[in-house]
């Protein structure tokens, strides 16, 4: 719970928190609407899509756009009509009662409404092995890390967009790249699929599943299993890409706001969270579509949601 005496409390109408295109577009929609919102960042500033390294189908940008690219525009757009961008991370919440408590790192807030665009989480494999080597050959970000994989033979685990897409990526570097997979059939878009299976530096392992990952310094092997003979391997490699799914990053509302049994937050078409004045957007609240522009529309749903409220909290006091 917020402890309000350690800190110094900042009055505020509006907190998002994140900083990815759901919370960065809510900024902007807000801002416009003379809110002064503050968006306190998150760990990941500018969210997931900071970490892709071109974005091919955000409108606007025909020849694609470097994912931490976007997120600078969205925030300088943001920033350009008075949302003020805190790198800064909530620790806690207390929506028990309106205004709304939220306590960072140096200062509790108390906010009439709030936005969560706090998104999701690569999902890990919880194997043996995965927890030793992350940043000694295993990765959850192409992006990030692909470049240290120059001619080298990695692996990547999962079938779905993620997996290909990265997978795609990372064969700018590597001398190989197999894709690991449960089934026999990805769960991977057509166009991404036809491009992987083109690609001559990829190769795929079906029916497989990562056991155990293996190494000394660095991971040198996973172990795999057959998920339909049951028979194991084991498959030398420098390094393991894991692109298995999200997990939400909604531990902070939990028992305060309708979560379902994923853990996302339930919203309704205008954005509303079980809490009045308390709205949500982006991949916090939506496994289905995360993609930047579903993600940016439901921060400017958000907004204009927020922007009614205010009012509405307004003309009751008035
Ligand atoms: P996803 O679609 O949920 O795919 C996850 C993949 O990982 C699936 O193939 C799944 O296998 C596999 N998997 C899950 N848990 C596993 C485990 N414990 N061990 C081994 N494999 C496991 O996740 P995503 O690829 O991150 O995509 C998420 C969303 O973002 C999707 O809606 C996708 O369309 C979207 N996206 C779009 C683009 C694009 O449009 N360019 C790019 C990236 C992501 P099963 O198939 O057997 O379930």
């Amino acid at each position: 719970m917020v402890n309000q005496n350690k800190n110094e409390v900042e009055k505020r109408d509006l907190v998002i928190l994140g900083s990815g295109p759901a919370g960065l577009s809510a900024a902007l929609y807000a801002a416009r609407a003379d809110l002064d919102p503050l968006v306190l960042t998150g760990m990941t500033l500018h969210g997931q899509a900071s970490t892709t390294s071109v974005i091919e189908n955000y409108p606007g940008f025909p020849e694609g756009v470097g994912g931490v690219e976007l997120g600078q525009l969205f925030q300088t757009q943001a920033e350009k009509f008075g949302a003020e961008v805190e790198m800064d991370q909530a620790t806690s919440v207390d929506l028990s009662k309106n205004p709304y408590l939220v306590e960072t790192y140096g200062k509790t807030y108390e906010t009439q409404s709030l936005i969560i665009a706090t998104g999701a989480t690569p999902r890990k494999l919880k194997v043996p092995g995965e927890k030793e080597f992350v940043g000694k050959g295993v990765s959850y970000c192409g992006t990030c890390d692909g470049w240290f994989f120059k001619e080298k033979d990695i692996v990547v685990v999962g079938g779905g967009d993620s997996a290909l897409e990265e997978g795609i990526f990372l064969t700018r570097f590597a001398n190989t790249v197999t894709i690991i997979h449960r089934r026999d059939e990805l769960r991977a878009g057509a166009i991404l699929q036809k491009r992987a299976f083109a690609n001559p530096k990829i190769k795929f392992m079906w029916d497989m599943i990562v056991t155990e990952i293996k190494g000394d310094d660095a991971v040198t092997a996973v172990e795999l299993k057959n998920v339909k003979t049951g028979e194991k391997i084991q498959h030398e490699t420098d390094g393991v890409f894991i692109f298995i799914g999200h997990t939400p990053n909604s531990e902070l509302f939990a028992g305060q706001m309708d979560l379902d049994d994923q853990g996302y937050i339930e919203v309704n078409k205008y954005m509303e969270t079980s809490v009045p004045g308390v709205f949500a957007a982006g991949e916090i609240c939506d496994p289905h579509f995360r993609q930047v522009i579903t993600s940016a529309g439901m921060g400017a749903a958000a907004a204009i949601q927020v922007t009614r409220y205010l009012q509405s909290l307004n003309d009751q006091e008035g």
